[in-house]
């Protein structure tokens, strides 16, 4: 079976082909110009990730604080990440980069803070 996506790893937007076997493994890939548009093919047909933005509850305030994974995560487990975003609350004050959730779900990323609350 192929399958073919489109990759995001810069303006060019290669179209890639993989040529994925019966047992659902990968046999071949055509059609990347670079070996960032191999590994990002190989992840998405083998273990899809995503950054995830979200808001977070300030405390004693109405405004929220905009945060974002610091790395991509398992795109199977971006509902439980925004369930955990929404479980926290923060207090001021809060500066970019400001860890809100070490390590999310296990999933080797962090939950940070991409504004200030001050
Ligand atoms: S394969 Fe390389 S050149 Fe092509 S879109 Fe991806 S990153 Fe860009």
């Amino acid at each position: 079976m192929e399958k073919e996506i489109t990759c995001i790893g810069c303006p060019m937007g290669c179209s890639i082909t993989a040529d994925i076997g019966k047992d659902g493994k990968i046999n071949s890939l055509s059609g990347y110009s670079c070996g960032v548009g191999k590994k990002y093919a190989y992840g998405e047909l083998t273990l899809p990730k995503r950054m995830v933005t979200s808001l977070v509850y300030v405390r004693g305030t109405n405004k929220p604080l905009p945060v974002k994974t610091s790395a991509p995560i398992t795109k199977s487990k971006i509902p439980e990440c925004l369930g955990a975003i929404r479980s926290v609350s923060v207090t001021a004050p809060v500066r970019v980069g400001d860890i809100i959730i070490k390590n999310v779900l296990g999933e080797d990323a962090d939950i940070v803070a991409t504004g200030e609350i001050i």
